[in-house]
């Protein structure tokens, strides 16, 4: 399988290869060169396999040339034999036709755990074919740091470097970053936004000296490995509601772009979706774009749901290069135009592409908390917030009835117990597989959010390149 990118300048990649690269170096993001295609016959024979066995058939063919069956196998046992839940993402019902998808059994409690335990496995299996070292240079807005963090801390061919808003993440989030302490993870509060962070970022891996000096490589959901491993959930719920004959839609809480993208990439591969519902808070760009066709950047106002406060979606592009006819020079044009005035229009193309499998909603606080109590009462089940952003947009959406809905549930309640709490009267307490995150020590240096005093920051302590 090859990757190209979505500005159609840089080279076709293997799977291996855009791994380690994350980011393409004409500044697009990868995306397969075809998208792989199961039958009906392929998604019936997943009814009844372990999530192992289903990630194994539904990755293999992205990762051809580069990983045996066996070794992907190996990668993904290991990967996921440190959930809490026999099922990895099991489905638990809310009523007659609202299901949810629980993502958060990993080691953080948040949905970003699925992708990143792989991609940690992933990274050392090519480092250690190639003998090099990697530097991970992230922003975050909570989640994904954290996720990272716990997959390459203490490996000795990898460094990372991880920039999180100061201030606008939650407590738990905060500790199970800055109580992690081994000498290869370097924890970066910026007085600024999470778009700030990701724009310091997005500048250290375009400046091209920089990026080869310290081998950088990125770990935020630009990184094709991580949306490969999302698709995975996407086949084993349909599958167990009814797929491939019956159709099943998704309700996805939404800020990169990521997790949702790889819905419609498992739709693209021929599984059964009737209807991705895109769910932002009030930082609507996505809403924007995919019901008016703009896209045009507002300003983060920070709201309950922190792992969703972005207003410029760097996985948007990926749907833009694949929904609206993959002209890699149009794209570039579009995207320098972007870049330049923060507002573009979305063409005629992208539109109706995007339009044939999804639909938006923006849900503010009350809807937030509505939801959150509706799931209380009628099934028992106390949501975080990000889910009940889900959630509420999915019970608005106006899909046939018969379709059954999966809401992903994207983090576990108590790493955002506070919102919770105030939204339902119950904090839920820590699970057990966190430990003693409120005893252990914190580290971490805070910087303000310029170019010069993050890149001198890491080039002090990254290892540069023999
Ligand atoms: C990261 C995250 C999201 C948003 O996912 P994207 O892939 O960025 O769209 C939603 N909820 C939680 C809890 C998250 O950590």
């Amino acid at each position: 399988m090859h990757y190209v990118s979505t500005r159609g300048r840089a080279a076709a990649l293997g799977f291996e290869d855009v791994t380690l690269a994350g980011l393409a170096s004409d500044g697009g993001l990868y995306v397969p060169e075809a998208w792989p295609q199961f039958s009906a016959a392929d998604i019936a024979g997943l009814a009844g396999l372990s999530y192992v066995e289903t990630a194994v058939r539904v990755m293999r063919p992205f990762v051809a040339g580069s990983l045996t069956e066996d070794e992907l196998r190996d990668l993904c046992t290991t990967a996921y034999g440190r959930f809490s839940h026999q099922a990895i993402t099991p489905l638990v019902q809310l009523d007659h036709r609202h299901w949810l998808l629980e993502l958060f059994h990993g080691p953080t409690l948040a949905f970003k755990d699925v992708a990143l335990q792989l991609l940690g496995q992933l990274f050392e299996r090519f480092l250690a074919r190639r003998d090099d070292h990697l530097t991970i240079v992230g922003a975050t807005s909570g989640d994904t740091g954290s996720a990272a963090i716990d997959a390459v801390a203490g490996r000795d061919k990898v460094d990372i470097f991880m920039l999180h808003p100061d201030g606008r993440v939650s407590d738990v989030q905060r500790r199970q970053m800055t109580t992690v302490r081994a000498p290869n993870v370097h924890n970066i509060a910026i007085a600024g936004s999470f778009d700030d962070a990701q724009a310091l970022v997005k500048r250290m891996f375009n400046d091209a000296d920089f990026s080869a000096r310290f081998n950088l490589s990125a770990v935020n959901s630009i990184n094709w490995a991580r949306l490969m491993a999302q698709i995975v959930y996407y086949f084993y719920a349909a599958v167990r509601l009814g797929a491939p004959d019956r159709p099943v839609a998704f309700s996805v809480p939404t800020g990169n772009f990521g997790d949702v993208f790889a819905g419609y990439a498992a739709a693209k591969m021929g599984l059964p979706v009737a209807r991705l519902i895109v769910a932002t808070n009030v930082n609507d760009i996505l809403h924007r774009a995919l019901s008016d066709g703009d896209y045009s950047q507002g300003t983060v106002v920070p709201t309950a749901t922190p792992s969703m406060d972005i207003q410029v979606s760097s996985n948007f592009e990926r749907l833009l290069f694949d929904a609206g006819g993959r002209d890699g020079a149009a794209l570039a044009t579009q995207m320098a135009g972007f870049e330049s005035s923060k507002a573009m229009r979305l063409t005629n193309a992208q539109r109706e592409g995007a339009a044939a499998l999804f639909r938006s909603a923006r849900v503010d606080a009350d809807g937030m908390a509505l939801a959150m109590r509706w799931a209380h009462e009628a099934a028992g089940q106390v949501l975080d917030p990000h889910s009940a952003i889900g959630l509420s947009a999915a019970r608005a959406d106006d899909l046939d009835p018969a379709v059954p809905v999966v809401t992903l549930a994207t983090a576990h309640p108590a790493k955002f117990r506070d919102a919770v709490e105030r939204a339902t009267g119950i904090r839920p307490g820590l699970p057990a597989r966190v430990g003693s995150l409120f005893e252990r020590e914190e580290a971490y240096d805070r910087l303000p959010a310029t170019f010069e005093a993050v890149t001198a920051y890491v080039a002090d302590r990254a290892t540069p390149r023999a």
